[in-house]
């Protein structure tokens, strides 16, 4: 056996602008575990020209969810795979009460739990503006005014009601996400220092056993 955490499972949450796709890679890599972005797998999938890309894509061009089953489906085939056997970091997922019931039943079924949601706190004026700049720099076929606007109330309406389920379960580690993107890393690790919860020592653990 080597000397790894004993798990390392967690979601971030936030909303569209708060940086958690790359706060999330940056925890992700520190605990070496998988990050596992649905936005990104779906994107990817609406690139290569796959099944599932011609199924999602005018739903994600709208910003609209994806029905819950497809998108289960897909996180738990993901979570399935062996490197995400002692944790992962999931970055879009769950995003409604229906998801949080299915990752539930997945993780139950397997006798794993979630370490700490990591809720990444962003205004709404900083998320717009975030958008808009990214917008500019990416040309994201979802990054229009409109679409946004809708990605943010699914956001505001769906997704910020779940983390009160994960808060009554103690698990919610809230963190200030305004701020240049090293105070905002700092502020996670510290948090989650906190809860006892520390990437190993020598880095990726993996391997160097
Ligand atoms: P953002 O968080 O900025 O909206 P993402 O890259 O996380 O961007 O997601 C892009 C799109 O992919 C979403 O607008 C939605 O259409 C789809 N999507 C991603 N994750 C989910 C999910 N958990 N459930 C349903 N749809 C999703």
């Amino acid at each position: 056996m080597t000397h790894q955490n004993a798990s390392a499972r967690f979601l971030i949450v936030g909303p569209q602008g708060s940086g958690k796709g790359t706060q999330g890679v940056l925890v992700a890599e520190a605990f070496g575990v998988p990050q596992v972005a649905t936005g990104d797998i779906f994107r990817a999938n609406v690139k290569g020209g796959t099944e599932l890309g011609k199924r999602v894509q005018a739903i994600i061009e709208a910003g609209d969810l994806v029905p819950d089953e497809l998108t289960s489906e897909l996180v738990s085939d993901r979570l399935e795979q062996a490197d995400a056997e002692r944790g992962f970091l999931l970055d879009g997922y769950p995003r409604n009460r229906g998801q949080v019931d299915d990752l539930a039943r997945f993780l139950s079924t397997r006798g794993a739990s979630l370490d700490a949601v990591i809720e990444l706190v962003v205004p709404r004026e900083e998320s717009i503006s975030r958008l808009r700049q990214r917008a500019l720099e990416q040309g994201r076929t979802d990054d229009t005014e409109e679409v946004i606007e809708n990605r943010l109330a699914i956001y505001e309406r769906e997704t910020a009601p779940i983390l009160d389920v994960y808060r009554a379960q103690g698990l919610v580690v809230r963190i200030d996400g305004v701020g240049t993107l090293a105070e905002v890393t700092e502020r996670i690790f510290v948090a989650l220092a906190e809860r006892g919860l520390q990437p190993n020592g020598d880095g990726a653990a993996a391997g160097a056993a």
